[in-house]
């Protein structure tokens, strides 16, 4: 009984104790939605919500603790729709498909999940890998190692001898042929299958290669590889199951092709004309432009044998193309969400896609909302990421300095809060 007393005393005295708050003092704050940072305000975080917003430099409790990013711009942590947290660039890239272990990849996924999270990207959407990118996330989740939250889509769906299949270039006997469960399908049947196959490993949504692309070992970059009846296949199982699906595409017919079908997102996008636009604001598609990779994959065709010979070419038309391609599409106001292709060019430079896009015409203000609330929206993820509101997800970040005067500021990354834990101050 006194026993029983106690509990109940001990009970009471943490229901009447003030929770412990962090309160962030941001001398300018850009919150996601408003089209003007705001001046001198205080963001109040419990456990790993933001339950206020306030103007002024608010006075903590005495159970409180304060960060004092009083000279500093604070942001929405960003979020990064394509990237590829299995690799990453390098000479020896085609080789380390017949040298490297999976657990090669995982090691080093782990290293390019730290410096993702550090350089302020606290989301990222991983459009595919062997599925060691499955286990990256939940390693992340239980807290295991350091990195963003990840959503991915586990391995990518390609049709025989397209962008993502992953015995491209190999000798005959080698290649084989892979079926739905590695990702490669042909005809409707397969399709479903490949998708129903991804739900099972654990995917969190669904990526296809539409078109051919650049640094598969393959002639073509922008045919189309995919029937439309094998999208809409893969886009009702998808819808069946809960999952987005994102597209790989460079070539207009690819494209038109999947918009039609019901796709929420193109990456890429090159060649896309006048009728291809007008599709994308007919189905409300998402963009995701990966300028960063345009630019990486011509700089490094520049180098002699840095790529397969068939690659090279395709790398050098290609990738100066995105950015006049994303200059028309957002002039034309289809709908534009930040993504970079992380991997194909080295990990932790994310943030140059900002400059690339205000170079393309893009006000800042506008890079930012990308990298935050549109790419939660396209994510399906707007009721908990993307803003600096009551009720979301406590994921902050600062910079040192006027991002909307100076871009080289993305770069200056000082603060990282994912789920209300500080990794970076
Ligand atoms: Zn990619």
């Amino acid at each position: 009984m006194k026993r029983l007393f106690f509990l109940f005393l001990l009970l009471m005295s943490s229901l009447l104790l003030p929770a412990q708050k962090t309160l962030i003092w941001c001398g300018s704050l850009i919150d996601g939605i408003s089209n003007e940072p705001k001046s001198n305000m205080t963001i109040i975080i419990e456990k790993n919500k933001i339950v206020g917003v306030e103007n002024g430099f608010s006075k903590a409790g005495p159970a409180d603790k304060t960060i004092d990013l009083k000279s500093k711009t604070v942001t929405p942590g960003w979020i990064d729709m394509h990237v590829h947290m299995e690799h990453e660039t390098n000479p020896n890239r085609y080789m380390e498909t017949f040298t490297f272990n999976p657990a090669d990849f995982a090691f080093q996924s782990v290293k390019f999940s730290e410096v993702t999270l550090l350089t302020g990207f606290t989301t990222v959407r991983d459009l595919g890998g062997s599925g060691v990118n499955i286990s990256l996330r939940n390693a992340i989740n239980k807290g295991w190692i350091k990195g963003p939250r990840v959503f991915t889509a586990g391995r990518s769906i390609a049709t025989t001898g397209g962008h993502a299949d992953p015995t491209n270039g190999y000798r005959r006997d080698l290649m084989g042929s892979p079926g739905p469960e590695q990702g490669v399908v042909n005809g409707p049947d397969d399709c479903r299958q490949a998708v129903r196959q991804r739900y099972k490993e654990g995917s969190d949504l669904i990526k296809i290669t539409a078109t051919g692309g650049v640094l598969s070992v393959a002639k073509s970059a922008s045919n189309p590889q995919f029937t439309e009846e094998e999208i809409k296949a893969i886009v009702s199982t998808a819808k069946d199951y809960g999952f987005k699906v994102a597209v790989h595409a460079h070539g207009a017919e690819g494209m038109k092709r999947a918009i039609r079908a019901g796709v929420n997102s193109i990456e890429h996008g090159t060649y896309m004309d006048d009728e291809t636009i007008a599709l994308f604001k007919q189905y409300g598609t998402w963009y995701v432009p990966t300028l960063t990779a345009g630019a990486a994959v011509a700089d490094s065709a520049k180098k002699p044998g840095y790529y397969p010979d068939l690659v090279t070419p395709k790398a050098l038309e290609i990738g100066p193309k995105i950015k006049s391609t994303l200059a028309k599409a957002y002039k034309e106001g289809v709908k534009i969400a930040f993504g970079t292709d992380a991997g194909v060019y080295k990990h932790g430079r994310n943030w140059l896609e900002f400059v690339y896009m205000i170079e393309a015409g893009m006000p800042a203000m506008e890079t930012i909302k990308a990298a935050t609330i549109h790419a939660a929206d396209l994510l399906g993820e707007k009721d908990k990421l993307g803003s600096i509101e009551a009720g979301k997800l406590a994921d902050i970040v600062a910079v040192d300095g006027d991002p909307l005067k100076d871009p080289q500021v993305f770069g200056k990354v000082i603060f990282v809060m994912k789920d209300g834990i500080v990794y970076k101050q």
